[in-house]
C-alpha cells in the first residue's frame, strides 16, 4: 500500500497547494467562515462523506464570543454574493460555522476522528514583497482578515485526509469522523462540537499545528506538551460622565477605573505551583477631552501552565477588576469570551506515530514531544476523548517560519501540508492494523 500511498501523495500535492493558496486569499475570521465551510462541504460531499453542516453539528448554545449581528448579517450578504447558495446559509445563519463530515467503511473496527480549525485571524496582511502570499500573487483579498496561524494549511490538510479515506476505503474498516471546526482563535469552537457529542465514542483522537517551532519542513512531533490554559475575558466598566471643568465631582470616571486595572492586573502575585500569564490586550475608554468618562472597556486573557494556575489566575483578575470598580465607583460587568483547557496527549502513541512515519521521503525527524507553550482550544477535545477512554494526540508539523503565528508576515513552507497528509495517513494505516 506504500508505494500507493507515495502515487496518491505526489499526485494530490499540486491540488492541495494550489487549494491553500485559494483559502489563504479569502480569510474568514471566527463565526464568519461561511464561504470556507461551503467550499470545504462540496469537495467532502463529492468523495462520499455524510455532511453535518451549522446549525446541526454545533451545540449553538456553547458558543463564545460571537460577532454582533450587524456583522454577522455583513459576513452572510459577503458569503451570498460569493455563491454560497441560500439551503447552505440558512444552515449557518448567525454565525454557526464549520461541518462535520462521516464516513463509514461498513466493516467492524474502530472510530477515529480528526481536527482541523478553518478560521483566520483580523490581522492586515503584509503586501510586502519579501513576503511570499504577496510575492506570489495569494496574498488576503480581504482588507483587515489573514490566515496568519496555518489554519488555511489545517483546512487543506483535513481534504487530503478526506482524499486518503475516500481512496484507500477498501483497505480501511471502522468509521471516520472529520470536524472542520470554526473559531479556534480565541478559544471559541472546540466546546461547541465537544458538547454536541461527536467525541464521546472516539477510539483514536488526532490533530496538529503547523510551524510553532521554525524547523525544516519535514521535522514533525508525535505529541505535544505545554498546552496553557486560558481565559478570554470582555470587561465593560460604567460610570457617570460629567463636564471636566463645571462640575467633575458629579462624574464617575470608568476610564480611570479599567487604567488602575490594567495596572494592578499586571501585578497579580506569581503563584509557587508554576508559570502563569496575563495581558491587557485591548482598552478603549471615554468619549471626548472634557468629558469624564463613563465607560471603558477592556479585552484581557489569563493562562496557566495547569487548569488549576489559570484558575487561580482568574479569581485574581476578577478580585482586582472588582476592587478597582469599587475604588472608583463605577459598575463593571465581565463576560469570558474563550477558553482552553491544559491537557497531556496520550505517551503510549508515540511508538505507534513513530513506526508509522519512519519509513518515509519526506518525514525527515520524528521528535517524541515538543512543547506548544500556547493555548488551543482542541484540548477540550482531546479531554473529552480521554475521559471515555480513547486516545488522543496533537501532532506538530514543523516548518521554518519566516515571522511567528498572528504576525503580518506569518507564512510557512507548503511541504509541510503533503507532510501531514503522509503523517496522518500513515498512523491511520497502522493504527487500524493495530
Ligand atoms: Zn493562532
Ligand atoms: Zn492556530
Amino acid at each position: 500500500m506504500n508505494n500507493r500511498l507515495n502515487e496518491f501523495l505526489s499526485s494530490m500535492t499540486p491540488v492541495l497547494l494550489e487549494k491553500r493558496r485559494e483559502f489563504h486569499r479569502h480569510p474568514e475570521v471566527a463565526w464568519t467562515e461561511y464561504v470556507t465551510t461551503y467550499k470545504i462541504g462540496g469537495k467532502l460531499k463529492q468523495l462520499g462523506f455524510r455532511i453535518t453542516v451549522g446549525k446541526d453539528a454545533l451545540a449553538q448554545g456553547e458558543r463564545l464570543g460571537v460577532p454582533n449581528d450587524a456583522d454577522l448579517r455583513s459576513n452572510e450578504g459577503r458569503a451570498r454574493d460569493m455563491g454560497v447558495p441560500p439551503e447552505w446559509l440558512e444552515k449557518m445563519k448567525g454565525g454557526n460555522t464549520g461541518l462535520v463530515a462521516e464516513f463509514d467503511t461498513g466493516k467492524t473496527g474502530k472510530h477515529i476522528a480528526l481536527r482541523f480549525d478553518i478560521d483566520g485571524l483580523p490581522i492586515k496582511e503584509s503586501k510586502d514583497l519579501g513576503h511570499l502570499p504577496a510575492k506570489n500573487g495569494f496574498v488576503s483579498k480581504r482588507e483587515g482578515a489573514m490566515h496568519a496561524c496555518g489554519h488555511d494549511g489545517h483546512t487543506v490538510i483535513g481534504l487530503g485526509v478526506a482524499e486518503f479515506i475516500h481512496k484507500f476505503k477498501d483497505e480501511l474498516n471502522g468509521r471516520f469522523t472529520l470536524l472542520f471546526q470554526p473559531a479556534e482563535e480565541g478559544g471559541r469552537g472546540a466546546i461547541t462540537m465537544v458538547e454536541k457529542g461527536w467525541l464521546d465514542d472516539v477510539d483514536l483522537f488526532l490533530s496538529g499545528h503547523i510551524g510553532i517551532h521554525s524547523i525544516p519542513a519535514g521535522e514533525i512531533a508525535a505529541t505535544t506538551t505545554n498546552f496553557l490554559s486560558t481565559t478570554k475575558m470582555n470587561v465593560v466598566y460604567r460610570g457617570k460622565s460629567a463636564h471636566a471643568g463645571l462640575e467633575p465631582n458629579r462624574g464617575k470616571n470608568a476610564l480611570l477605573a479599567a487604567a488602575a486595572a490594567s495596572l494592578h492586573l499586571n501585578g497579580i502575585t506569581r503563584h509557587a505551583d508554576g508559570a502563569t500569564r496575563i495581558n491587557i490586550g485591548r482598552l478603549e475608554a471615554g468619549s471626548g477631552r472634557n468629558i469624564i468618562a463613563d465607560y471603558a472597556r477592556m479585552e484581557i486573557e489569563t493562562r496557566g501552565f495547569t487548569t488549576e494556575l489559570n484558575e487561580y489566575m482568574v479569581e485574581e483578575a476578577e478580585r482586582i477588576i472588582q476592587a478597582t470598580a469599587d475604588l472608583y465607583d463605577v459598575k463593571v460587568e465581565t463576560e469570558v469570551a474563550g477558553t482552553a483547557i491544559s491537557v497531556d496527549c496520550n505517551e503510549e502513541l508515540i511508538p505507534l506515530i513513530k513506526k508509522a512515519c519512519e519509513q518515509s521521503d519526506t518525514i525527515t525527524k520524528i521528535h517524541h514531544a515538543l512543547p506548544l507553550g500556547a493555548s488551543e482550544d482542541v484540548s477540550f477535545m482531546i479531554d473529552r476523548v480521554q475521559k471515555n477512554g480513547g486516545l488522543a494526540t496533537f501532532l506538530i508539523f514543523g516548518s521554518p517560519l519566516p515571522a511567528g503565528h498572528h504576525h503580518p508576515r506569518f507564512d510557512f513552507d507548503e511541504q509541510v501540508i503533503p507532510t501531514a497528509v503522509e503523517a496522518f495517513s500513515k498512523v491511520i494505516q497502522n493504527y487500524i492494523k493495530s
